[in-house]
This record gives C-alpha cells, structure tokens and sequence, in this order.
C-alpha cells in the first residue's frame, strides 16, 4: 500500500552537512519526498510535535535540541513507507542501530540520533499535518 511518512532531518544532521546523504537515501529506498522544507523549530512548536512524550523525563532536553537549530522536515510517499522509513532509520539508540541505517551512519546518541519517522499511520496523520497544508503537498510524482 502506498503511504506517507513524516520524516525530520535532526538539527545535529544539518549540523553535520548530511542533508543531502539523507535524501539520497530516501529517494534509492523508494520513499519519494512530495514535500519538504527547511525550519528552525521553536521550542513550542518542537513541543507540540512530541507532545505524545511529554511526560518523559527527556522531554525538555528533546524540545530543547530539536529547537537547537534547522531541521529540514519532508513528507516521504511510497510503498509501506512508515515501516520502511524506520527501517532504513534504524534503532533510536544508534549505538543499536543496524549497520546501513541512517543512525548508524550519522546518529551521535540516543538524543541526538539524526532523523525522525513516523511510527505508525495515525502518527503520521497528526505528523504531516502538523507542519504541510494539504495543497503543499505534491502526491504521486
Ligand atoms: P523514535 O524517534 O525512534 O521514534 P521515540 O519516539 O521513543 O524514538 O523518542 C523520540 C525522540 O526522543 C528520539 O528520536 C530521541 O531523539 C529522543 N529520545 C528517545 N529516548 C531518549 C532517551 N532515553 N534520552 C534522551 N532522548 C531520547
Ligand atoms: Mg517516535
């Protein structure tokens, strides 16, 4: 089934001048970006996307660095796209993440891991529409 998926390519990524390896590995896994902007979230907004982690005792220091600087934020399309997009992300911990995923090619720690996916599709629902209007969307190229 084709799906989308919310992905964010992490301040400590853009940082490390790993955007465009990122993308690459997106598009050669089939996950076509059909939306994709760059934005230096504030802390509120960094807040509302990880509401769901909100009661976690790492919440302030994840809107903290997720405010720390760019991220660039995409909307991915393609066949099981949520599932593969974390596959092709790897564990959060990067230190666990599969050799050939994207955290454990570019991940640092736990926190600072790189890239975010959506992890199921009502997430992405709630994800996609937390940062693109339907009409930015650009389906099916
Ligand atoms: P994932 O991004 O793999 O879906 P979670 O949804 O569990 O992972 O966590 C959201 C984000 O919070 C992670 O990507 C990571 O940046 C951060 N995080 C998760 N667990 C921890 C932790 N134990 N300590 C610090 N930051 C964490
Ligand atoms: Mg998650």
């Amino acid at each position: 089934m084709v799906e989308r998926t919310l992905a964010i390519i992490k301040p400590d990524a853009v940082n490390k001048r790993v955007i465009g390896d990122v993308i690459r590995r997106y598009e050669a896994a089939g996950l076509n970006p059909i939306a994709i902007k760059m934005m230096h979230l504030s802390e509120s907004i960094a807040e509302g996307f990880y509401a769901v982690h909100r009661a976690r005792p790492f919440f302030h220091d994840l809107t903290t660095f997720m405010s720390s600087g760019p991220s660039v934020v995409l909307v991915l399309e393609g066949e099981n796209a949520i599932q593969a997009n974390r596959e092709l992300m790897g564990a959060t911990d990067p230190q666990k993440a599969e050799a050939g995923t994207i955290r454990a090619a570019h991940g640092a720690s736990i926190e600072a891991n790189a890239v975010h996916g959506s992890d199921s599709p009502e997430t992405a629902n709630f994800e996609i529409g937390y940062f693109f209007p339907s009409m930015d969307l650009q389906a099916g190229h």
